[in-house]
């Protein structure tokens, strides 16, 4: 019998295009990345090519390929356009060894779905036009997508399959990194014939009001559920957009993928963008987001309150730098509290020969832009610190100060998604009470739908900076802010 051969690559970013910073190839390359075989397969075993590859390999007589692929940059999603440089020099690996090692039946896309390039209107779908143009019109080819992304038919139009991951948090990635495996290997053997349908919903949202653990996205989610357990085999896409992107497909789309059966299709599709679009008001809404000096206080209220542990996430912060929090705890006098974490790769770099028992007394983060805040004098003594690595953006420093509170400084801008992420930093979650933090959702996974923190406070600076929920203050060049809901004249302030 003669093999499935199957490529896998992986071009993933989310780019906040409102950043100063470009994405470089610099950026991508660091020890691990590129990646290519064996490596790459092996990157993510819990997410979505670690899913792809069990389930492909389940399969008897598949042959799966790693293509040299750039895993996430070290900045992660704190850095602007992906260069042209960096978008050609990648693709132009990846085309070069799908052409050598070729021929293929079906290649896989990790992908994201919002990187946005400088010179390319829509860096998934070129991806999949230029694959297609490499491996030909037989070879099947499936992404995988982050409900962030920005996406419109086009990737479709030179793809098979798009999966797109369910819920925010992001806790299906490995379950449509195994669906996209499965289709596309059911899909090479002549058992499946996708016929999809992508609708536009011109509704944008900033990604704090996207968690999908409470209604009216949580409704969302699970019509799209209801959608794929009563009709056998169809899925159901929606993503939800990114709207630090200023790219022209932005905003919501929805995508519904039937076996040969496009009226289903089109009637799951239809549905769902109407319940989005009935949904609207509260779409828009469904988060409270609190000015920074109030969202402190309501900290200081539950702490003396015993209401803890407390998290208070800024879920505005971009760049990583951004002070807001740290200004307001440090001016209120908030007391056991660990901050996590606070950009200032320049400091890093200075306190190179820095070490545990140190005094400590410098300015930390803010600068970067507007939205970073001014720099905080911090005075205290260095708590921990990991300078050692030959890798700058592995550096930290953990900083105590005022009453039993301490301060996190790293490179890059760094989500603290569980309590026990902080043991990186050498914060033990039992010797503090409030952890203010900077996350939109993510955190959601180990801080809240774990029970672990009966308060939860999100505050961000009044000012309408990148990063904040008021949208209209960017200023977008490729969308047109004005055609989406709840931006259109008329549309309830
Ligand atoms: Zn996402």
């Amino acid at each position: 019998m003669k093999p499935i051969r199957i490529a896998c690559l992986q071009f993933s970013h989310e780019t906040v295009t409102f950043l100063p910073n470009d994405t470089t190839i610099a950026d991508f390359t660091y020890p691990g990345s590129p990646a290519r075989g064996e490596a790459l397969l092996g990157s993510d075993p819990a997410g979505y090519m670690g899913g792809f590859v069990k389930v492909a390999r389940e399969h008897a007589g598949v042959e799966l390929t790693g293509i040299t692929s750039p895993l996430w940059p070290v900045t992660g999603s704190g850095s602007g356009w992906v260069t042209n440089e960096a978008y050609e020099h990648f693709t132009g690996i990846m085309m070069a060894e799908l052409a050598a090692q070729g021929p293929f039946d079906g290649v896989y896309l990790c992908v994201h779905g919002a990187m946005a390039a400088r010179g390319i209107a829509h860096p998934e779908a070129e991806l999949a036009r230029r694959v297609r143009s490499v491996v030909g019109p037989v070879a099947r080819i499936a992404g995988t997508f982050d409900p962030h992304g920005n996406e419109d038919a086009q990737f479709l139009e030179y793809a098979d399959f798009a999966f797109c991951v369910k819920y925010f948090p992001h806790y299906d990635t490995r379950l449509q990194g195994e669906r996209a495996a499965r289709m596309m290997i059911r899909a090479i053997k002549g058992d499946y014939a996708p016929t999809t349908r992508t609708l536009k919903v011109p509704i944008i949202t900033p990604t704090v009001q996207q968690w999908t653990g409470a209604s009216p996205w949580m409704d969302l989610v699970q019509r799209a559920l209801v959608w794929e357990a009563r009709a056998p085999d169809l899925y159901v896409n929606v993503f939800f957009g990114f709207p630090w992107s200023d790219v022209a497909d932005a905003g919501m789309t929805i995508q519904a993928t039937a076996n040969g059966d496009q009226s289903l299709a089109d009637r799951a599709a239809q549905d769902m963008a109407d319940f989005a679009w009935r949904k609207r008001a509260e779409l828009v809404k469904a988060a409270t987001i609190h000015p920074i000096h109030d969202g402190v206080a309501q900290a200081a209220t539950a702490l003396a309150a015993g209401a803890t542990p407390v998290v208070i996430a800024d879920p505005s912060d971009r760049s990583g730098a951004a002070t807001w929090i740290l200004q307001e705890i440090v001016a209120q006098g908030l007391t056991d509290t660990a901050i996590a974490t606070i950009a200032d790769p320049a400091l890093l770099a200075r306190l190179r020969g820095a070490r545990p028992g140190d005094a400590f007394d410098e300015v930390v983060g803010g600068r970067l832009d507007p939205s970073a805040g001014e720099p905080v004098r911090i005075t205290g003594r260095i708590l921990a610190a990991d300078l050692s690595a030959n890798d700058p953006s592995r550096h930290w420093i953990t900083v105590g100060f005022g009453q039993n509170c301490a301060v996190v400084l790293t490179p890059y801008l760094t989500q603290i998604m569980y309590p026990e992420a902080l043991a990186r930093f050498a914060i033990a979650t039992a010797d503090y009470k409030v952890f203010a933090i900077k996350s939109r959702v993510h955190f959601r996974r180990g801080f809240d739908d774990s029970g672990f923190a009966p308060t939860i406070i999100l505050a961000e600076p009044e000012q309408p900076f990148l990063g904040t929920v008021q949208l209209e203050a960017l200023p977008y060049v490729h969308l047109d802010l004005k055609a989406f809901y709840p931006y259109r004249d008329g549309d309830p302030a």
